[in-house]
């Protein structure tokens, strides 16, 4: 599959570690947005947020259980941001589903 997230899970492209288990990945975004700006994916081709069912969505809830723990080993006690972008509309360049963090820094209020 012509996936650039998968290939990155196959480790055909490099990437900068954060946190592995057998369900996710987790690595820095090559062009951060900023100062801390990881991006979490399952390790199943999931095409986006509108891919989730109940029959994958375990997965969506282990992301979420190790969000807390990245944000404390990256520092990010003043707070951070979860987004996944979704589609055309959304913005999604990379159709495998991912979560960015973000933080480090005094985020805009702007989300649109
Ligand atoms: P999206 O726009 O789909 O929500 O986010 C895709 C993200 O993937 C972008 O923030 C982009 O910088 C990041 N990205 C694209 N290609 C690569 C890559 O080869 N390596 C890494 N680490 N991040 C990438
Ligand atoms: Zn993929």
């Amino acid at each position: 599959m012509d996936c650039l997230f998968c290939k990155i899970l196959e480790g055909t492209i490099p990437s900068t570690k954060v946190y592995e288990d057998e369900l996710v990945y987790a690595f820095r975004d090559i062009n951060p947005q900023a100062p801390v700006h990881v991006l979490i994916i399952p390790r199943e081709h999931i095409a986006s947020a509108d891919g989730i069912t109940p029959e994958n969505s375990a997965v969506v809830a282990r992301i979420f259980e190790i969000i807390p723990r990245i944000a404390a080993s990256e520092g990010l006690s003043g707070g951070y941001r979860v987004i996944t972008n979704c589609g055309e509309d959304g913005c999604q360049s990379v159709k495998h589903l991912h979560f960015h963090v973000l933080g480090g820094r005094r985020l805009t209020g702007q989300m649109g």
